[in-house]
């Protein structure tokens, strides 16, 4: 198999167009190729008026040796690679201690997964509910201003990426392919075969739930055991080594092999790992707002004439601004015809984030306008460098964030020309925000540090020059958006165990290995690897 990369034709091109720019690139007649799959077709929208389609094309032909020994030196042509998903191990016939994934979000599913496929039965621990009564609690928050603190955006079977836009693409270095792995279990899992091929592909909510389901049915009939509304409270660690984990309520769970995939959002385990002496240590993440404006705004900036074209969708953008105050702001988390959801797990605090259903049709597009923020920021209540201060900072400005909202669970919301002129909104212009429960119009300089606030309000127009109207007076920013990653890093070894817990597997986006679905899905294949040669090194393997 041949895989040729950056095929370009335009938009509207016809079927035909695609065989005979393979047939060109390769230098063969049409009955030399036996057959193409598209592997990822994505677009090049620099140029509005002349959007192209990008090809990665894999293409099989007759005397393949023949062929390449011919185009040798062309760009862009060479052996497809193998990007089957192959078992480090197997698990051993007599397993000592099954071992123990707390957290079920895509980290915890994925290192459950591949350690039942390998045989290793784990135990999945995981403080939320089944996905179906968590999205009754969390729709609860949105509809009726009840907070459920165990059962909510962040917390429940499926983890925080749940409700969300599913975005699954990355930025990591990914050489051994596992993100095709996990895009594969996906797509087993009944999410839409195209994310297969797209080249930014996304799932949507609705679908994520039932994915989230099929996969807990697959690790179960392969041997492991889940445990939901169990919420692992201590950890037994003997000379440095994992001897087991205990539940809220008082049960010992004995297990020397524990993958920590507990997400960003878990602050009361944080604590304990501390308490505990594992090694944590603070650090960067940013804050900011949610930024809302009407997705025809976005599609017109950058599709121009061919906004709406159903193989683009609805337009997405990438935007940073580097602030004359040394800040970055840059957009995190962006959702195209999406909505902001509260996505707070604690009581009286506000915090925002978007999702979106896999059509993507809702009025507006929402973006994080985030500013990145490092361990010198964070308060020094604690004592200076405490690694535990930048959960203090997230604590903190969403508590401001709860009581400018009118301390009900409403967000604090301004106008973006208002905010950029520093007065306060007291009326909505065109565009209508989306979070639920409410939003409440007020001036939100006072919700982030004087510097975020200097940063945000430089970078808005600046956006404006990227995507004309991003600045429009009408779109609306709400707060506070503060948990766009983890603010400690629970540090790890090269052989993925903790600085100076044996046994101990941090993992995914909580232990500051990740930031997003995929990445953190990667994280936990990689981390499911190291448990089983760590477990099968020390035991015949099957
Ligand atoms: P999590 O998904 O946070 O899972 C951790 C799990 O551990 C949780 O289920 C929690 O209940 C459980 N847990 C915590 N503590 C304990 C304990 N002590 N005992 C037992 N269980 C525990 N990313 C994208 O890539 N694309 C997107 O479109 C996207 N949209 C998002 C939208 C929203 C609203 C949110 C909140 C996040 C979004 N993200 C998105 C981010 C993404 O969800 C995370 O990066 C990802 O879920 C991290 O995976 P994880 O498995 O490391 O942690």
């Amino acid at each position: 198999m041949l895989r040729l990369t950056n095929v370009q034709l335009p938009l509207d091109h016809p079927e035909a167009d695609l065989s005979a720019a393979i047939l060109a690139r390769l230098q063969i007649p049409a009955e030399d190729l036996l057959g193409y799959t598209v592997f990822r077709r994505g677009y090049d929208a620099r140029k509005r008026s002349a959007i192209n389609l990008v090809y990665t094309i894999d293409a099989s032909v007759r005397d393949e040796a023949l062929v390449l020994a011919r185009v040798q030196g062309i760009p862009n042509i060479a052996i497809s690679p193998d990007t089957s998903y192959k078992f480090v191990t197997n698990a051993p016939a007599q397993l000592p201690l099954r071992p123990v994934v707390i957290g079920f979000g895509p980290c915890g599913i994925f290192a459950a997964l591949i350690l039942a496929q390998m045989g290793f039965r784990p135990i999945i621990l995981e403080r939320g509910k089944v996905v179906r009564e968590r999205t009754k609690d969390t729709w609860g928050l949105w509809r009726k201003r009840e907070l459920h603190p165990e059962s909510n955006v962040q917390f429940g079977e499926g983890g925080a990426g749940t409700f969300s836009d599913g975005k699954l693409h990355s930025q990591i270095k990914d050489p051994k392919h596992y993100s095709r792995k996990v895009l594969t279990e996906f797509v087993k899992a009944h999410a839409p075969e195209e994310i297969l091929f797209v080249s930014k592909p996304h799932i949507g909510t609705f679908r994520l739930v039932k994915m989230v389901e099929a996969m807990r049915e697959t690790i179960t009939s392969l041997g492991g055991e889940f445990r939901f509304e169990t919420k692992v409270t201590d950890f037994d660690i003997d000379h440095g080594k994992m001897r087991g984990v205990v539940l809220e309520s008082g049960e010992r769970i004995a297990a020397d092999h524990v993958v920590l995939a507990v997400g960003h959002s878990a602050r009361d385990t944080f604590q304990m790992l501390y308490d505990r002496g594992v090694y944590v240590e603070a650090k960067p993440f940013s804050i900011g707002f949610r930024a809302e404006h009407p997705q025809s705004l976005i599609d017109r900036a950058r599709f121009g004439k061919f906004a709406g074209h159903p193989l683009l969708g609805a337009a997405d953008y990438k935007l940073v601004h580097h602030a004359k105050n040394g800040r970055s702001v840059y957009s995190f988390c962006m959702c195209p015809g999406g909505t902001v959801v509260a996505a707070t797990s604690e009581p009286e605090r506000v915090v925002t984030n978007g999702m979106s259903q896999y059509s993507r049709n809702e009025r507006n597009a929402n973006s994080g306008i985030v500013v990145g923020i490092t361990p010198d920021d964070y308060p020094t209540d604690r004592g200076p460098g405490h690694p535990l201060a930048g959960i203090d900072f997230q604590r903190e400005l969403e508590s401001r964030a709860y009581v400018l909202g009118g301390r009900n669970y409403d967000a604090p919301g301004q106008l973006v020309g208002d905010f950029i002129a520093g007065i306060p909104s007291s009326a909505l212009g065109s565009v209508q925000p989306s979070y639920k429960p409410g939003v409440h119009l007020t001036d939100l300089s006072p919700s982030l540090p004087d510097y975020a606030i200097e940063a945000i309000r430089e970078a808005l127009p600046a956006f404006d020059r990227q995507i004309k109207g991003y600045a429009m007076r009408d779109a609306v920013l709400t707060g506070v958006e503060t948990r766009t990653s983890s603010p400690v890093r629970v540090r790890r070894q090269e052989n993925f165990q903790s600085m100076n817990t044996v046994g101990l597997f941090p993992a995914g986006e909580g232990a500051g290995y990740a930031g997003g679905i995929l990445s953190a899905a990667v994280d936990g294949i990689k981390v499911a690897e190291a448990v089983a040669l760590s477990i099968a090194g020390n035991t015949d393997v099957r």
